[in-house]
């Protein structure tokens, strides 16, 4: 196809020009009309100047022929008011006008040409014609100006619509152009940004790398190049918003020395906000690594940072330490409070634990109600073990759940790298061990690994399948710790017990298997089992001799829960003979307060048939007082936890004076357990407590033994009925 130029397109459309011709004389206008006719142009005309308005206000025209001499109105008058009404039509002026001035005024108005009547056609065709293509290389001219006008505004529109900040940057990076996306996404005005080097709007901490980007992708030249960053948010401080940039080189021919060659003369590019995509993808990533509950790191992270620390101690030889946290009593608060609160006492520990640490050191939510953390270079155990106490001290405090307050200790199990293991796992199952040992040696305190201790002991698998062998294997033995008036020293009655004759690990205590125990329900067999086993015991000593003596048992909440609890006591009872004035069943206030309403029922049924009820542990549960005075309790027994530091501190001392003191205010018998000196004995006998059980009167002991001690004390017994 054959592209024409603009001149050939204004010679083609010459004959589609529409002319018009006025003078006041007709025949004037008939002559020229014939002589434009016959060469082919379309001519209209008009009878003096008014009509020729007329006519140029009505239709549009690209030449005038316009005579100067008119009554009425003549062509001066013609053109001033095309003037005014902006009719830009070019104009001829045709005349007879021939003086100097006339014509000079005619041209000054704007002209185009002068052709003086009688006119020779020839040269009127010629200005004509001159005159029409002038015109319409005008037209032409001004048609694609609008064009490219109304093509840039497109563009423009395209750009400034995009849903990505559109830019373009000197060689130096300096913005010097951006689309008016910036301004909605990230606040800046365009005024503000350009001239300024782009790193000025990408966060801190990725401007390195901006700038790495920009000057080394930017000299390999090969196209299109794209990076991730994040850009500051004006006035939002620390507000960053992620970006997808894609640069491309702009380039330019240049010429030198007769030479074409390519030259980058600066940068254009896109920056997609791809906030919600990475927060999404971050979300993910956060899901996979964390614990969604406490937010804290969860197992995979803990033993992936575990690795590093290690390949880090290895080179620079340092230690690392790992403690395995369990939560102590967790699961009384869990199944007496609910789920919900549960939730919130462990968002709680989490809160309190991470006060503690140092923020190189990892905390992890392991499962459950434990924690792992990792000390990752510290200089010795002694560093550890500071951290253990403070974790434990901190646990201490009550927690507020709502309106109730709950108390949570914890156990702590510390693995020292490279003594206690040389890699993640090993650490991780010799800081657990470490953590049963203090458990099984009554919880709340802190253990470091040691070979001594046996890994089979905390397998909880091969655990639970020995309890069940240990059941149908008769291992179980009753032991009993006496209980001895603080004013006679004469034992009043005895704790039952339960120990664990191990084949290969001799005497095991019940800390150590009665948690899993309870976890497997095997708990109630035990109970169970050492309920009747002591019962046919201690009735031969009632029966002979002995017949006031007391029994305690423990009972576990899962015995007492269960629907048929009363009937189960006083069925074994019968079976056994036992009279059940001489049984003491112990609970603690746990048990009582998780379902108050039922055990209320329970409690008086059994206290009907003669037995009595004593609070164990007391002090260290709910700290609700209020069902002590609408149970049927007989005695409380204050935790040794509490007896323990009677000399050193005074606080504990103020406690035990407290519980004995509202203890003879109810009428209760009380109990001190854990007494293992004279002092604190002499210290309970001033407050008035009655009885007292603890290693100072001796250990739990098999019965025969128990008989023994009570046989020796007869001859007291009976000197004092004689008396
Ligand atoms: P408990 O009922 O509070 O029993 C007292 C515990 O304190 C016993 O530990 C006893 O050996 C220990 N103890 C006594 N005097 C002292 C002392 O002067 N100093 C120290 N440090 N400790 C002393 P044991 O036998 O290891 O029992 C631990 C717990 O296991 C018992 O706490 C009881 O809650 C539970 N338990 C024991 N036997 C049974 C059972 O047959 N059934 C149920 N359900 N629980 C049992
Ligand atoms: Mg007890
Ligand atoms: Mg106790």
């Amino acid at each position: 196809m054959k592209i024409l130029n603009s001149k050939q397109v204004a010679n083609l459309e010459i004959e589609n020009a529409r002319i018009l011709a006025v003078d006041d004389e007709e025949r004037q206008l008939l002559s020229v009309q014939n002589l434009l006719l016959s060469k082919g142009l379309q001519v209209e005309t008009a009878l003096g100047g008014i009509n020729g308005i007329k006519t140029l206000e009505q239709n549009s025209f690209d030449l005038v022929l316009l005579d100067l001499n008119m009554p009425e109105m003549d062509g001066h008058a013609v053109m001033d008011e095309m003037a005014r009404l902006h009719i830009d039509t070019a104009v001829i002026v045709v005349s007879g006008e021939s003086t100097f001035s006339a014509v000079s005024k005619a041209l000054r108005r704007g002209a185009y040409d002068y052709i003086r009547k009688p006119y020779d056609p020839d040269e009127l065709m010629n200005t004509v014609s001159n005159c029409l293509q002038q015109v319409m290389l005008e037209q032409a001219h001004q048609s694609m100006q609008t064009r490219l006008q109304k093509s840039e505004e497109l563009h423009r529109y395209i750009v400034n619509s995009s849903p990505d900040v559109v830019f373009m940057l000197d060689k130096q990076g300096r913005f010097t152009f951006l689309n008016k996306k910036v301004e909605t996404l990230l606040g800046y005005t365009r005024q503000e940004l350009i001239g300024q080097n782009y790193e000025a709007i990408v966060e801190s901490e990725d401007r390195d790398r901006a700038s790495y980007i920009f000057t080394e992708q930017g000299n390999k030249r090969e196209g299109a190049w794209s990076s991730e960053l994040r850009l500051c948010v004006k006035k939002e401080e620390h507000s960053a918003r992620h970006f997808e940039l894609t640069f491309f080189p702009i380039e330019r021919k240049i010429k030198q020395n007769g030479h074409e060659s390519m030259q980058v003369v600066g940068t254009y590019g896109t920056a997609r906000d791809i906030t919600e995509r990475k927060e999404a993808e971050e979300f993910i990533n956060f899901q996979a690594y964390h614990d969604l509950l406490t937010r804290l790191p969860n197992r995979s992270l803990f033993k992936d940072r575990l690795n590093i620390s290690l390949a880090q101690a290895r080179r620079y030889d340092h230690k690392v330490a790992v403690m395995f946290l369990d939560l102590d009593r967790f699961k009384v608060v869990n199944d007496s409070l609910g789920h919900a609160m549960g939730d919130r006492l462990l968002q709680q520990v989490a809160l309190r634990l991470e006060s503690v640490i140092r923020k190189c050191d990892t905390l992890s939510r392991f499962g459950g109600d434990e924690f792992t953390l990792l000390l990752p270079n510290i200089s010795c155990a002694d560093d550890a073990r500071t951290i253990a106490k403070k974790v434990i001290s901190i646990l201490k405090e009550p927690f507020h759940l709502g309106e109730h307050e709950a108390f949570v200790g914890v156990s702590v199990g510390i693995s020292m790298f490279p003594e206690a293991g040389e890699n993640v796992d090993q650490l991780i199952q010799n800081a657990d061990v470490a953590m049963y040992h203090v458990k099984s040696r009554g919880k709340d305190g802190y253990q470091f690994f040691s070979d001594a201790m046996n890994v089979v002991d905390t397998n909880r698998l091969s655990l639970e399948r020995d309890i069940r062998n240990a059941l149908e294997n008769n291992e179980f033995k009753v032991f009993y710790q006496l209980q001895v008036s603080a004013e006679t020293n004469n034992v009043i009655g005895v704790e039952a017990l339960v120990r664990w004759d191990h084949p290969t690990r001799g005497l095991v205590y019940p800390a150590e298997f009665l948690p899993l125990a309870e976890e497997t329900r095997l708990i109630t067999d035990i109970s169970n089992w050492v309920f009747e086993t002591a019962c046919r015991e201690v009735k031969t000593w009632i029966e002979t001799d002995h017949p006031d003596i007391r029994l305690s048992v423990n009972f576990s909440p899962l015995q007492v829960e269960h629907p048929r609890f009363v009937e189960r006591v006083l069925t074994t009872l019968r079976d056994a003979e036992f009279p059940a004035n001489n049984l003491e069943i112990e609970l603690t206030e746990n048990v009582i307060m998780n379902d108050l309403q039922q055990m209320t029922k329970k409690l008086h049924l059994l206290a009907e048939h003669g037995i009595r009820i004593a609070i164990d542990d007391f002090g260290t549960g709910y700290s609700s007082l209020n069902y002590l005075h609408k149970l049927p309790i007989h005695t409380l027994k204050v935790d040794q936890s509490f007896v323990k530091d009677i000399e050193t501190t005074h606080d504990d001392a103020c406690i035990v004076d407290a519980i004995v003191s509202m203890a003879h205010g109810l009428k209760l018998n009380i109990i001190a357990e854990g007494v293992e000196n004279q002092a604190q004995l002499d210290y309970l006998r001033s407050l008035g407590c009655q009885e007292i059980q603890g290693f100072f009167f001796g250990r739990a002991q098999p019965g025969y033994e128990v008989r023994n001690r009570l046989d020796r004390q007869r001859p007291i017994l009976q000197s004092q009925a004689a008396s």
